[in-house]
């Protein structure tokens, strides 16, 4: 991530004043525990668990790390159904654990696996499901649940695009067995480098917490294979900052979203991915879909909209499934994954960041309809 302030890149890490963070440091350094659930850990459990509307969770130093070990805290193994539209780390978290990702399409309108086409990947192998709630639209929760019921499967969130998004039942992260949340530096809230597994009560939490601490119970008894997956006290000390200004942020994002799409109303060959209704959404992204209609091809406006300064991002282009440790896959061929290639070959996620600007939008919308 660059932070040449010429160029307009496609998030900007959301930073509070600094002076507010220097009080927090005094602490840890007057208290000299660094790490190992120390006071502002626990503090940012508590605050995130209230903030988010969910009972447990366990933080993490990174949402990969956290991934890894939600799949070993379920003892999932064999083959795990998730999609080929994510950011690699979701099935590189199924690698990690020796499992066999398979992939199945996504849906159309939401980026999301496509439950009519989760049973069909059904082997009896088979364990869980993966799914993203891609730019933090909330998957088909209900459909995915009841087949997990039928088949008996355990049902993974990968949350790192969903952090405060909520349903008309509340936090879109109760859905399934667990959720995990990333909170590196360019995702809506940040901890520098840090995630989080969101789970249903107080054994899983327990769980989960020996082992991202190499398995440790207590002082002489270790009960897993655990890994190193603790959140030091700085990034727990930056969260709880972060989280005072996390309203304020969202809002922005929100301005930003609609003068977006009020600018690109009408841009021939240009579609705005569809609001989201059924959600609180936190505008994390502004994907756009660059259609047979438009004057150019997506590559030709991404390059375009990089001449001027401007670099949004082809999420996700390539497909995890393009990835040279999956493309030999079966469930990996091109024929399978026709509206996940379509979706890669016209999506370009345009720059949304609560400090972009009414004149930076203008900017960036005009360059895409002139
Ligand atoms: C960011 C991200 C991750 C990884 O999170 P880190 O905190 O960077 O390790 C996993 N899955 C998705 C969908 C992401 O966007």
């Amino acid at each position: 991530m660059s932070t040449d302030p010429q160029q307009i890149y496609v998030t900007q890490p959301y930073l509070p004043p600094l002076d507010e963070f220097i009080p927090y440091l005094e602490k840890i350094w007057e208290s000299r525990q660094l790490t190992n659930n120390g006071p502002f850990h626990q503090q940012l459990e508590q605050a995130l668990g209230e903030y988010l509307g969910v009972e447990h969770i366990a933080l993490f130093t990174n949402g990969t790390i956290a991934l890894i070990t939600a799949l070993q805290s379920l003892r999932i193994t064999g083959e795990v159904i998730t999609t080929p539209y994510s950011f690699v780390a979701t099935s590189h978290a199924l690698l990690w654990n020796g499992i066999k990702p398979v992939f199945v399409d996504i849906e159309r309108d939401t980026f999301n696996l496509d439950p009519a086409k989760i049973e069909a990947a059904i082997t009896p192998q088979t364990t869980a499901i993966m799914p993203v709630h891609c730019y933090g639209r909330s998957c088909d929760v209900a459909a995915i649940q009841a087949i997990a019921d039928h088949y008996n499967l355990k049902v993974i969130y990968d949350a790192a695009h969903a952090f405060g998004v909520r349903d008309a039942g509340g936090s879109i992260l109760r859905h399934g067995d667990l959720s995990v949340l990333s909170f590196h530096a360019t995702k809506v809230f940040n901890t520098f480098e840090g995630g989080a597994i969101v789970c249903p009560d107080a054994r899983t939490k327990l769980r989960i917490d020996h082992l991202k601490n190499f398995g440790f119970a207590n002082e002489t008894s270790v009960v897993a294979p655990g890994i190193n997956g603790k959140m030091s006290e700085v990034n727990a000390a930056f969260g709880l900052l972060q989280l005072k200004h996390v309203d304020r942020a969202l809002a922005r994002r929100r301005i930003v979203d609609e003068t977006y799409r009020e600018h690109l109303r009408g841009v021939k060959g240009i579609r705005c991915a569809q609001v989201d209704r059924v959600n609180h959404s936190n505008h994390a992204y502004f994907p756009i879909l660059v259609e047979a209609g438009y004057s150019m091809s997506r590559d030709d406006l991404f390059q375009k909209l990089k001449d001027n300064g401007i670099h949004p991002r082809r999420y996700f282009y390539p497909l995890i499934t393009d990835f040279p440790m999956y493309r030999g896959l079966p469930s990996a061929h091109p024929d399978r994954l026709p509206v996940a290639i379509d979706a890669a070959n016209r999506i370009l996620c345009l720059p949304i960041f609560p400090d972009l600007d009414t004149a930076q939008i203008g900017t960036i919308s005009r360059l895409i309809a002139g």
